[in-house]
């Protein structure tokens, strides 16, 4: 197996610490809102690796993070008058039960940051003894990056100015220079907070990552994956305190997934272009679709969402689905295919090139029982579900099979108004409704 590494800069080959167990960290959200479909196109991505290495037998110990204690949390909170954990607690359920409609796998352990605060004291207490960080006036804590040699071997820098004594306190950090960094924020008397030998405060946002990482995967381990933005100067400073503290590499591999980009832009929501999982679903697409569409391109590329796009993937799921279903798995499978399959997820998880490889299989002349068990393999790896929709007869009551008639002569008839009174009442009958080119597709939802 072959992943680029973002330490090295280079496509390096595979090699855990301790084979066949493999230690993985993701970034997890910051549970202050619903999360954007960007932060979901990086859970897919750490949801492919992990099935990866599942399928190139390794035993992962996988772990995620919930930040649920930053400085939107508590101001958002303070704003809805509740305390911390009934806000982020919504967040927190949205974000699993969109995993889940993502067929996102779960992880081995999925730690919440503020249920790690007294280990995260006993790090930082650490971190001041050895003199990589120091204490504050007002009790805040801050890491000296100038006491931590190779700070910048992950981002290089990229041109950034390495200001020693100069000190970031918020959580919205400057991307621009390289300065100390909060672990340990003071907080006043009547804010959210915990008693700490510094005074009453709260964790800084990249300390939380360390502390929870290395408690369940150990000082050093082999992988840590989040999105590109994450790279500076939240991994940086995750290394600074981690080998600052251990005296050890933390991480062997540090993989970075591309943005999502929404019409060429950043998503944001003073553009208005700000989306949510249920934002799609609202709009009749399956949250497979948008996995699709996210295995369509290659995670170090940035990939540009647009409805277009997402209903494109949609089309090819449906088109999947209707060219396997009633398909029965027999026997062995296709080895050829499904070692070219394999040989493309090996390669820095070549998702394009591995979904190419399922549609030339699946397409290919050969007896259906063997495709259907080579599909489910592969499957395995995509995650697209695919399973209940083999051995699957469409059952269409009449009464929706009538208005699917009506609807197509419509379209026929170009009446596209009326075409669409008949989408929503079959949409009603629970039934989801994509437009092929002289037809109109149903399947039950
Ligand atoms: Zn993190």
């Amino acid at each position: 197996m072959r992943i680029y590494n973002s330490l090295t800069r280079k496509t390096d080959i595979f090699k855990p610490i301790n084979p066949p167990k493999v230690g993985m960290y993701t970034c997890g959200p910051t549970v202050h809102d619903y999360q954007h479909i960007g932060n979901f196109r990086t859970m897919i991505l750490s949801d492919f690796l992990y099935r990866t290495l599942v399928a190139n037998n390794y035993q992962v110990k996988s772990v995620r993070n919930i930040t649920d204690i930053d400085d939107k949390i508590i101001k958002k909170a303070k704003e809805k008058n509740l305390p911390i954990e009934i806000f982020t607690k919504e967040y927190t359920q949205a974000f699993i039960e969109d995993l889940g409609k993502l067929n996102i796998l779960p992880t081995s352990i999925s730690p919440k940051a503020t249920k790690y605060i007294e280990q995260m004291i006993k790090y930082i207490e650490e971190l001041v003894k050895k003199g990589l960080a120091y204490v504050e006036r007002d009790g805040s804590v801050y890491f000296d990056i100038s006491k931590f040699p190779c700070y910048g071997k992950l981002s290089d820098l990229n041109g950034r100015t390495l200001k020693t004594g100069t000190r970031i306190l918020s959580d919205e950090y400057s991307k621009d220079d390289a300065q100390d960094f909060a672990l340990w924020k003071a907080a006043a008397q009547d804010e959210v907070g915990w008693s700490s030998p510094w005074g009453k405060g709260r964790p800084g946002w990249h300390i939380e990552c360390s502390v929870m990482s290395q408690q369940h995967l150990g000082d050093t381990f082999d992988i840590h994956v989040g999105g590109i933005d994450l790279l500076f100067p939240h991994h940086e400073n995750e290394i600074a305190q981690s080998e600052g503290k251990t005296g050890k590499p933390f991480v062997k591999y540090f993989i970075h997934g591309e943005h999502l980009l929404v019409n060429g832009t950043k998503m944001s929501k003073s553009l208005n272009n700000f989306y949510t999982l249920k934002d799609l679903v609202g709009k009749g697409f399956d949250p497979l679709a948008f996995r699709y569409l996210v295995l369509t391109a290659h995670y170090r590329d940035k990939l540009n969402f647009t409805w277009e796009s997402l209903t494109a993937a949609q089309n090819a799921l449906e088109n999947l689905r209707e060219k396997i279903r009633g398909w029965k798995h027999a026997g062995n499978g296709l080895c050829g295919y499904y070692h070219e399959f394999i040989e493309a997820v090996n390669n820095d998880l070549n998702t394009p090139q591995a979904v190419a490889v399922m549609w030339k299989m699946v397409k290919a002349k050969k007896p259906v029982s063997a495709k259907a068990a080579t599909l489910l393999q592969m499957d395995q790896i995509l995650g697209l579900n695919i399973e209940k929709y083999l051995d699957r007869k469409l059952n269409i009551p009449p009464e929706i099979q009538e208005l699917i008639r009506q609807r197509d002569v419509a379209r026929k008839n170009k009446n596209f108004r009326l075409a669409d009174q008949f989408r929503i009442k079959i949409q009603k009958q629970g039934y989801r409704v994509t437009d092929l080119e002289d037809k109109t597709r149903v399947v039950k939802r």
